[in-house]
């Protein structure tokens, strides 16, 4: 074991991309965490057990979500998502994500401006959930210019039509709303109505942080798998893949870096 630690080590410390080592693949070889075999995924299975208590209680107390919540959201695909971009891009989401991009709360504590208002308003605090949610016309338009960007880029990759229909309806206006609501009163697929049900629950504005129920991903990998003879995984091994079901999260990513990159260098 400690050899091929360290072999992994001398890897990842010649290594010119984030590509996964095959070192562990080697016959005999094989991982548990806590009696379950990992066959796939190891860094993030691993990422996932160091972490995810500690990540869950913080969420739960300063960001308000329930045990369900954390519990529904499709941390893999996140995280999937965010290796399609480049480190940089990476960088300015997370900062996004935690509330750290430089917003008008964020410069007055910084000391660097004089107030917390929204410099396009001049009405409300600026913080992240104000950079979407901001009611000044010249704002809505910006917003509704990323919002086409996300119906356009999930419309290309082929999304599950239901799902862009509640999307549609849930996200063409920057207010939040109710996912369960706008599941049209024909709607026979209860995975459809549960998928909505637990999206209310992580909550609207926690969207634009890639927090999605992953009950999507799996709506979209049965639409692949009757679309695609060989359907692509839910779990893809590399980040290369494209048009997998962590799309929704790529496109809400592209969404976020269009709308605050192209906001905050005017
Ligand atoms: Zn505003």
């Amino acid at each position: 074991m400690d050899k091929r630690a360290k072999l992994y080590r001398s890897y990842v410390q010649n290594a010119t991309s984030y590509e996964y080592s095959k070192l562990h693949m080697y016959p005999n070889f094989h991982c548990q965490i806590e009696s379950t075999s990992i066959t796939e995924n190891l860094d993030i299975h691993m990422q996932d057990h160091i972490y995810r208590k500690k990540m869950k209680s913080y969420i739960m107390q300063s960001k308000q979500y329930t045990s369900n919540a954390f519990e529904s959201i499709d941390w893999v695909a996140i995280q999937q998502a965010s290796k399609t971009l480049p480190m940089k891009k990476q960088i300015w989401l997370t900062k996004f994500a935690s509330g750290f991009c430089a917003t008008a709360s964020v410069m007055k504590k910084r000391k660097s401006w004089d107030t917390n208002l929204c410099p396009i308003c001049q009405q409300c605090k600026e913080n992240t959930d104000h950079l979407i949610q901001c009611q000044d016309e010249r704002s809505k338009s910006h917003y509704q210019k990323a919002i086409q960007k996300l119906f356009k880029f999930l419309k290309n990759s082929h999304t599950h039509l239901p799902i862009i229909q509640i999307f549609h309806s849930t996200l063409s206006n920057n207010l939040p709303t109710s996912f369960e609501y706008f599941v049209p009163t024909y709607e026979i697929d209860q995975d459809i109505i549960r998928a909505s049900r637990e999206q209310d629950e992580i909550g609207w504005k926690n969207i634009f942080k890639g927090h999605l129920s992953s009950k999507w991903a799996h709506l979209q990998m049965n639409h692949f798998s009757k679309m695609y003879a060989n359907p692509p995984s839910l779990r893809p091994k590399t980040s290369s893949y494209n048009s997998t079901t962590y799309l929704i999260q790529c496109g809400v990513a592209e969404m976020i870096l269009y709308m605050t990159i192209s906001k905050k260098t005017k």
